[in-house]
């Protein structure tokens, strides 16, 4: 037994980790990894204090603690030992922060560790100051998002209905364009992906703006198999087009991204401090439940405790997943390379060029 190791708010790395990293992962991962969805948040640029009531709108919410560049780092070399591991790193999507502040935090810790940063980009920017935002150095792109419309304190889910260009207008897209920025884009509406109204508009932004490096964050949300199904085969013939698969567990979604999408346009993500949480999903219909070992509010039905104690971190059965599905569509280490490193590289480097040239 080794002594438990605290990686972040409540969890901690155990022995059950390392003996799944052993047996499932270390002879499997490439030696280089890049993280193309992580959050980097200093609390100090909270202005407004978390509360119990906000806490418990939302699971992510209850184990959203903030995590800053240095414990992230830490962590790293934590989960992935002897891996050379650079983030594309996102800070909080969250209009209870300062978000000036937030991005420059995490544009200069990025540039200290070699890690990318993408610009928490609220609509009412200006073009100008979107302009301004991507010529700094560090800023590879944007980060925008529904909640970023305007501030509700009841409910993250205020302007979840909202189409893309509400969050994402056109002259913010202009620029973005002119500069070949990259765009992680979490999409919105109850139904995710599969929305009409998603679908359409992913294939606008893509016909207007074919410079932009648009990257669909968690599959479109596709965390089941009918959201996957239906919304995932109607974009994968864009060849110019990337989803990354940060926070997705489910092998039949991976099935589908990996059949239709292809192992050349998916890019390894964790969304973490989210997925340092213990414990495994499941599936029902539409529907996803937690299962974890803290006692969270959300927590309501809890395993046996001989289940829970053999649980290990959702980033690792996430990885499980994706290796599962790798073997069973025959994806070898060249295919599994492209996912964990190779697309994110050469999507970096292809963004890049366009900031050289104006410094
Ligand atoms: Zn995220």
């Amino acid at each position: 037994m080794t002594d438990p190791i605290p990686l972040h708010y409540v969890w901690e790395y155990t022995d059950v980790d390392r003996r799944f990293w052993e047996e499932h992962l270390e002879g499997w991962l490439p030696e280089r990894i890049i993280d193309a969805h992580v959050h980097v948040t200093n609390r100090e640029h909270r202005l407004e204090p978390m509360t119990e009531e906000k806490r418990r709108q939302f699971w992510v919410s209850e184990v959203s603690e903030p995590k800053d560049a240095t414990a992230t780092e830490r962590c790293l070399g934590i989960v992935f030992p002897g891996r050379q591991v650079t983030q594309v790193a996102l800070g909080p999507p969250n209009l209870a922060y300062d978000l000036e502040a937030a991005n420059e935090y995490l544009r200069r810790e990025c540039l200290k560790r070699g890690w990318h940063a993408l610009s928490v980009c609220p609509p009412a920017w200006s073009a100008e100051r979107v302009a301004e935002e991507l010529d700094k150095p560090g800023v590879l792109g944007l980060k925008p998002y529904y909640t970023l419309i305007s501030a509700d304190r009841k409910t993250r889910d205020r302007h979840l209905e909202a189409g893309i260009f509400d969050y994402l207008p056109h002259h913010v897209l202009e620029v973005a364009d002119e500069r070949r920025a990259w765009i992680t884009l979490h999409v919105p509406k109850a139904q995710r992906l599969p929305h009409p109204d998603n679908i359409r508009q992913v294939k606008e932004l893509r016909r207007r703006y074919p410079n932009v490096i648009l990257v669909i964050a968690h599959l479109g949300r596709c965390y089941t198999e009918p959201h996957a199904r239906e919304g995932i085969p109607p974009l994968a013939d864009d060849e110019g087009l990337y989803f990354d698969i940060s926070a997705v567990l489910n092998p039949a979604t991976l099935r589908i991204a990996m059949r239709e999408i292809g192992p050349e346009r998916l890019l390894y993500g964790t969304d973490n401090p989210v997925f340092y949480m213990r414990g495994r999903r499941q599936w029902k219909g539409r529907e996803y439940i937690n299962r974890t070992s803290y006692p969270f509010h959300f927590n309501k039905e809890r395993e046996d405790p001989e289940t829970e104690a053999g649980y290990t971190l959702y980033m690792y059965e996430a990885l499980k997943a994706l290796k599962d599905v790798c073997a069973e569509f025959d994806v070898g280490p060249d295919g599994v390379r492209a996912i964990m490193h190779d697309n994110a590289d050469r999507l970096i480097k292809s963004a890049l060029p366009g900031k050289r040239d104006r410094d």
